[in-house]
């Protein structure tokens, strides 16, 4: 008994001061800067499945329970890169990797048409510790586009590879290609002519009104994930295959660092989803970290500020991020999104509709 009461005074304690060291760590800049590692066992994991009119009425329970599933899938799959020590950058291309290999998200197997019938597909992958980047745009052919953008960032000298030149270093890497139709899903070929049937419906040069239709009638689907090591390290991915019925080998957000991807290791990682063409004119994951590092916000009030107030009303879309202190956000201005975040402490949350 003795012992137990001695055991329990003990680990009392020892909490006691940790929480006391970690407060004067964070109150005092000029200790924190002599122990930037002092978060370094925090780590954690956000991922996204796309934002859109994602709502629980328009959706059946077994399709709700497939998405939360595969959410569930892929986020465990970085989460156990990350608890046994491996790098931030891994867990988001193998999380990642999974959510493309499923015919759920508007990425790899399930990407979505370009008006041509052709599936054109978006990534791209950044190491916050060492702001390395890499990411490729317009592929046809590449089975796990984020497989290709983390070897355009580690074994090429360059950041965004385009089209074919991309499947040729695909080849010489050793990454796997496949035929286009591999992409084909009877989901995304059925969403591109009911694009193309409201478009005839529009006047030609009715931009806006054929986006409305098509934003409130649909989902993006992209997928991302951003990631915080045991080594305090920040990575961020985020892979697509576009907007339904884009044209003129269009590129969106999501290869562009700075706009859909985003990962630095002082202030936090970002991956979006939306509509590319505002969040590239707003630089919008970028964005949140100036805020951060420029502005003081905390991540929660830079994700707002972006999602909420300089996104414009018809930009719809979503992101996701992490801090350095594990941190995580999950804000849009869409009916939903899908996501689903897992903490240090193995604490895993999934959701796709409502508040955020
Ligand atoms: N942001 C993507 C794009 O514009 C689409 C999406 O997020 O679903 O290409």
């Amino acid at each position: 008994m003795k012992k137990a009461i001695y055991l329990f005074f003990t680990v009392a304690l020892f909490y006691a001061c940790h929480e006391k060291v970690e407060s004067v760590v964070e109150e005092n800049p000029q200790i924190k800067a002599l122990v930037p590692q002092a978060q370094a066992n925090k780590f954690g994991i956000v991922i996204h499945g796309g934002a859109g009119s994602i709502e629980e009425k328009g959706m059946s329970d077994s399709t709700k329970v497939a998405y939360e599933k595969k959410l569930e899938e892929a986020i465990r799959t970085g989460y156990a890169i990350l608890e046994n020590g491996g790098t931030a950058v891994d867990a988001v291309r193998e999380t990642i990797k999974i959510m493309e290999n499923s015919p759920l998200f508007n990425s790899g197997k399930g990407a979505v048409f370009a008006n041509d019938e052709t599936n054109q597909l978006d990534a791209s992958i950044m190491n916050g510790k060492t702001l390395e980047a890499g990411a490729v745009a317009g592929v046809t052919k590449v089975k796990n586009p984020i497989a290709l953008a983390y070897e355009v960032m580690v074994n090429s000298p360059h950041v965004l590879l385009y089209g074919e030149g991309a499947e040729e270093f695909a080849k010489k890497q050793g990454i796997e290609l496949v035929d286009p139709s591999y992409f084909r899903t009877e989901k995304s070929y059925n969403a591109l002519q009911r694009v193309k049937a409201a478009e005839k419906k529009k006047k030609a040069n009715n931009k806006t009104a054929f986006y409305n239709e098509f934003i409130h009638n649909s989902k993006y689907g992209t997928v991302g994930c951003v990631a915080l090591d045991k080594n305090g390290n920040l990575a961020a991915g985020t892979s697509t295959g576009g907007m339904t019925n884009k044209r003129w080998n269009r590129i969106g957000d999501s290869p562009l660092i700075g706009a859909g991807t985003y990962a630095n290791n002082k202030t936090c990682a970002i991956s979006c989803t939306g509509w590319g063409e505002y969040f590239i004119r707003g630089v919008a994951a970028y964005d949140v970290s100036a805020l951060m590092e420029y502005g003081g916000k905390t991540l929660k009030e830079a994700a707002k500020t972006v999602i909420h107030e300089k996104l414009p009303s018809e930009g719809g879309g979503g992101l996701i991020g992490i801090d350095a202190k594990g941190n995580m956000v999950a804000g849009f201005n869409t009916p939903g999104m899908f996501r689903a975040t897992m903490n240090d402490q193995g604490k895993l949350e999934i959701a796709m509709f409502g508040a955020n």
